[in-house]
């Protein structure tokens, strides 16, 4: 009995590795032939100030429509992009198509307006990221400053000096810095004192119960309340509702994206949000 559990425990193991191994290649080919053949699109989605509810910048959400699955959203291919490296040069499209549409609508004559773009771990480890960013920004003619990196505190498990300095260097030239997903990974208050970004993003999942739960509540007053300390900025993700909304204004969140005001959208569908150049503000 014993051999033939094991035999059938062993079968299946095997099989399950071929599936999962299969799958990987099939994903790993199929991500290659999706940046050939230019299959990668963003969508944009507005982040307000949430006092003013003016506009104050776009996050550039990456989307990969696959020829025969139809529009994949990143959960479906950026966690085997990690895993494979594709992840950089994706990160690469990605950045070279945000500055190339946020040149495109200051042309077409709307206010310039900061887009930010998601950066993985890995893009710190391979290669010279700040040549690459910077070059990318000096091809299609964005100033800096309009160009938000949005970093995960994965990066923060990586050499601690050398990541410092990189980031001072993005300061220096005048990029925005944040920290996403802010307090679901490997928070380093000490890294925080030593580096200081622009704006701390304060991760969905603690803004979802927010007007019934207040461990939530008090974990999202802690991140205004550090942040206020730090002089930095905070950001609510995820906001869907009015109550939300009421709650992060009294706390003094500065600003906020989400459903509630604005799901991803395709480039073309947002000028309604953006402003006219010459326009009074
Ligand atoms: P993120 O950077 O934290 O982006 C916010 C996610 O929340 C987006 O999911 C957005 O569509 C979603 N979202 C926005 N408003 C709401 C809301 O009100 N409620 C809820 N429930 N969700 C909302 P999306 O587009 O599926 O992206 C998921 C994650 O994939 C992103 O999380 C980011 O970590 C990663 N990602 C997206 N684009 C890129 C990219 O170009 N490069 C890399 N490395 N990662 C990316
Ligand atoms: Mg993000
Ligand atoms: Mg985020
Ligand atoms: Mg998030």
């Amino acid at each position: 009995h014993a051999k033939d559990s094991g035999r059938n425990t062993y079968r299946f193991y095997t099989d399950k590795m071929n599936i999962d191994a299969m799958e990987r290649l099939r994903m790993r080919n199929g991500l290659a032939e999706a940046l050939l053949k230019q299959q990668f699109v963003l969508h944009y989605q507005p982040q307000f100030d949430l006092n003013t509810l003016q506009l104050v910048g776009i996050e550039a959400l990456v989307r990969w429509n696959h020829p025969e699955r139809g529009l994949l959203l990143p959960d479906k291919f950026i966690p085997i992009a990690e895993q494979t490296g594709q992840i950089v040069p994706i990160g690469e499209w990605v950045i070279s198509e945000a500055c190339r549409q946020a040149k495109a609508w200051q042309q077409q004559g709307y206010a310039p307006v900061r887009v930010g773009v998601n950066l993985s771990a890995l893009h710190f480890k391979r290669g010279d990221i700040i040549k690459m960013i910077t070059g990318l920004a000096e091809q299609h003619d964005l100033d800096p400053q309009y160009i938000e990196l949005e970093l995960t505190e994965a990066i923060m498990l990586q050499e601690v000096d050398y990541i410092l300095d990189i980031m001072q260097k993005f300061r220096t030239l005048h990029f925005t810095l944040s920290i996403d997903d802010f307090g679901t990974g490997y928070s380093s208050l000490a890294f925080l004192k030593r580096f200081r970004v622009d704006k701390l993003k304060i991760d969905g999942s603690f803004i979802r119960n927010l007007e019934v739960d207040s461990h939530d509540l008090a974990i999202v007053r802690s991140i205004i309340q550090l942040a206020k300390g730090f002089e930095m900025r905070t950001i609510a993700e995820g906001v869907e509702t009015q109550g939300q909304l009421e709650i992060l204004r009294r706390e003094g969140c500065q600003e906020g994206q989400g459903y509630y005001f604005c799901y991803p959208l395709p480039a073309g569908q947002l000028s309604r949000h953006l402003h006219s150049a010459t326009a009074q503000r």
